[in-house]
């Protein structure tokens, strides 16, 4: 799960990590708050939407202007004028598709005299098993180019159980720090490990960190996501959804517990295991389709779970057929038989939909599907489901 800025740095700053003050804006009237709030000279009025690159984006309306996502305002009336060209317009980013996001939340902050910008970010690194910061001196731009063009500049230190003083000591030489930045710097990684696994981060990626002309370290950027597996042990966590920013699908899949991921082929994949979601959509490639989504219902779905399955899939306009493939371990290939039965009628099913079951009760399950009188092409093996759903959508 993604949060905003603004509220990745209440959480940050609850840790104690530095970082500017701000007021977070939903209306107008907010604007006049945080002008009357914040000191000025400078201020910063930010585009706050689940994607990054804002400060390169572009509005789709004419009236925002040709300024980006991200604005300095150095007087109070630019403030205003900035937020109301911003609020409610579609911010088109290189993280964003062509329709852009509607910006429905800004974030005002005191504005940072900026000496330099660098990149820091802490991930979950399997190759190590632990959790591991990615630092550069190349802060503020995109990471992925000084990664292609300058590798050599991006540092990964994976860490043991938190950050020492030798650890915080090679990070603060990776990103040049010395003085008052390098003494901020000693405090802030063991901070920021603290952040990320008391409150179970998935991702946090800070860019840029500035050393302010002060001499002072503050977090200027910040993106987190949150191990959803985990959400359960941060209810506070879990109050900062804003599921306008999430694919609606996506969300009716998670109130099922079901895992939906959305995709851009034309065939609706329904399977149980992520290993069989993988193979399936292999095989569908082979076969010279591409899959339109999968949704994984898991290992004990009842008859309303897989019907609710059926349904998530058959939302998407791009799917123009189904391929349901389902290994009954714990559960039964008669369940599954029952719910899709329950779903083609509910829907009224207008594509092609291959069925392939295999296991726990699979006798029962294929005799039921047979018994419905319904437009269900059975399969025998997961490579002739692939075959026939490939010929249905072709229209073969
Ligand atoms: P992003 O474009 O979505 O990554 O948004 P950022 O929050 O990283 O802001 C983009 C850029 O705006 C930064 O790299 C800075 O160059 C600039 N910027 C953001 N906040 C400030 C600030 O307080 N002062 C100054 N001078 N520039 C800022
Ligand atoms: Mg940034």
């Amino acid at each position: 799960m993604n949060i905003h800025e603004y509220q990745a740095k209440a959480v940050l700053k609850s840790f104690g990590v530095p970082v500017a003050d701000g007021v977070p804006v939903l209306t107008l009237d907010d604007v006049q708050t945080a002008i009357d709030t914040l000191p000025g000279p400078l201020w910063v009025v930010k585009s706050q939407i689940h994607a990054g690159g804002r400060g390169k984006g572009k509005f789709i309306e004419a009236e925002a202007g040709e300024k980006g996502g991200v604005r300095l305002a150095f007087n109070k009336d630019d403030v205003m004028a900035h937020a109301k060209a911003m609020l409610g317009n579609h911010l088109v980013t290189a993280q964003t598709s062509a329709a852009g996001k509607q910006v429905n939340r800004l974030y005002v902050e005191d504005g940072a005299d900026i000496d330099r910008e660098l990149y820091l970010s802490m991930l979950v690194d399997r190759a190590s098993g632990k959790i591991a910061f990615v630092a550069s001196t190349e802060g503020g731009m995109d990471i992925e180019e000084v990664a292609h063009n300058t590798p050599e500049k991006i540092i990964t230190l994976p860490v043991d159980g938190g950050v020492d003083e030798a650890a915080a000591s090679k990070l603060c030489d990776a990103l040049k720090l010395d003085g008052k930045a390098r003494a901020d710097g000693m405090e802030l990684f063991p901070t920021l490990y603290k952040a990320f696994t008391g409150k179970d981060m998935a991702m946090l990626e800070i860019n840029p960190l500035i050393v302010m002309k002060s001499g002072d370290l503050r977090v200027l950027d910040a993106k987190v996501s949150f191990d959803e597996n985990a959400l359960f042990r941060h209810p506070d966590i879990l109050e900062l959804r804003d599921t306008t920013e999430e694919d609606e699908k996506e969300i009716e899949a998670s109130e099922w517990d079901l895992a939906y991921i959305a995709l851009e082929g034309t065939i609706g994949c329904m399977v149980n295991g992520a290993g069989l979601a993988m193979a399936t959509m292999d095989i569908i490639k082979l076969y010279g389709e591409e899959p339109a989504n999968f949704c994984d219902v898991g290992g004990g779905a009842d008859a309303e779970k897989v019907a609710a399955a059926f349904k998530i899939i058959m939302k998407d306009p791009g799917v123009k057929g189904i391929l349901v493939n389902i290994f009954g371990g714990i559960m039964k290939c008669d369940v599954i038989a029952e719910g899709v039965i329950q779903a083609v009628k509910e829907t009224n099913l207008a594509v092609p939909l291959v069925v392939r079951l295999e296991g726990t009760n699979v006798e029962k399950g294929k005799a039921i599907i047979a018994a419905s009188d319904l437009n269900v092409i059975p399969a025998d093996d997961l490579d002739d489901a692939a075959q026939k759903i490939v010929a249905a959508v072709r229209g073969a």
